[in-house]
């Protein structure tokens, strides 16, 4: 398997098997350096290990072929090692019991990496508070791998359940999360997929969301719309397109920041400011944050029945795989 450095450095991160302040601390590297990347460069190099659980050598002894292939022994344990028990060390049970597989892109993973500290920083900067995400798991959120979200994870489950590989619809993914183009070409081979923005270059149609005339009424037998109306001038209109474009025995993933702690919608297209969207919106290109209640009424005035789908639903085997959290929802809206 190819991994790009980047990746490489993602994965030996977020493994359980690396321990990055017993690292700097043995080997005294200073905290300018990734630890991550120092491991996979100079420090594999000289025999050192990644944690007290994995030895470097005792893994290449075990496994001469990974030393003359020059894979980093942590990441070739990540990758396939655990799978097939190449290695038993010192590694507690409770670790090795803890490799999930990620649904959207297949691979396994310790341990998902943690929302980046950056937006929890920024809405505290601009004295707001992270309110209760609906659907974010601040310490699991994204794959190592593929850079799914839970929420990503999320649909990927869904699409498995319930639509067949023979699936061929026309699907239109609207700000398309790579991770989930990639599950879609991968998993839905046959179906007539689609993708479209406002701003990104390589997708098929550049279309403005609350105006999407350049596709027919009743021609769209799944979409996909996550994360995209919290930035949308006027949503009504958006979800009145979305409803437009649906096929009448179509459907769609449609999804939002919710905040559970809130009661009504907040909401100021006209505000610019940016500590003030921080601080109300949670984030600086947002407009609005919705409340459950809220998101629920516009849906259905737009003409939307809206199906949820939730822990009963993912169950404990997939909750846990995928780092989906208590109140983890999607919507699947229909006409
Ligand atoms: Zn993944």
């Amino acid at each position: 398997m190819e991994v790009s450095f980047e990746e490489a450095v993602r994965i030996v991160a977020s493994s359980l098997l690396f321990d990055e302040a017993w690292y700097r601390k043995t080997y005294r590297v200073d905290a300018e350096e990734n630890a991550a990347a120092h491991y996979l460069t100079e420090g594999y190099a000289k025999g050192w290990n990644p944690s007290q659980y994995f030895s470097t050598e005792m893994y290449l002894l075990e496994n001469p072929n990974i030393r003359w292939g020059g894979t980093n022994p942590l990441l070739h344990y990540e990758i396939v090692g655990h799978r097939v028990g190449l290695y038993r060390g010192h590694i507690p049970e409770g670790i090795l019991q803890r490799y999930r597989q990620c649904a959207c892109c297949g691979n396994y993973v310790s341990a998902y990496l943690p929302l980046p500290s950056f937006y929890l920083e920024e809405i505290s900067k601009y004295g707001g508070k992270p309110g209760h995400p609906e659907m974010v798991n601040m310490t699991d959120y994204l794959c190592p791998w593929c850079y799914s979200a839970d929420r990503d994870r999320a649909y990927a489950v869904w699409m498995k359940r319930e639509l067949t590989e023979d699936f061929s619809g026309t699907i239109l993914d609207i700000a398309p999360a790579p991770s989930l183009s990639f599950f879609i070409r991968k998993n839905l081979p046959k179906a007539d997929y689609k993708t479209a923005d406002l701003y990104m270059e390589q997708v098929d149609y550049h279309l403005d969301i609350m105006d999407m005339n350049c596709l027919a009424d009743e021609s769209i037998d799944f979409f996909i719309c996550s994360h995209v109306l919290e930035h949308v001038r006027d949503d009504r209109k958006a979800m009145r397109e979305l409803h437009r474009i649906l096929k009448k025995t179509g459907c769609g993933i449609l999804v939002v920041p919710i905040d559970l702690s809130q009661t009504e919608i907040d909401e100021d297209p006209d505000c610019t400011d940016i500590g003030e969207r921080w601080r109300r919106f949670g984030q600086d290109d947002h407009i609005r944050m919705y409340s459950r209640a809220g998101y629920l009424a516009r849906l259905a005035e737009a003409g939307f029945h809206v199906l949820q789908f939730q822990k009963k639903y993912f169950g404990t085997q997939a909750m846990y795989e995928n780092a989906l959290t208590e109140t983890a929802t999607v919507y699947i809206v229909v006409k």
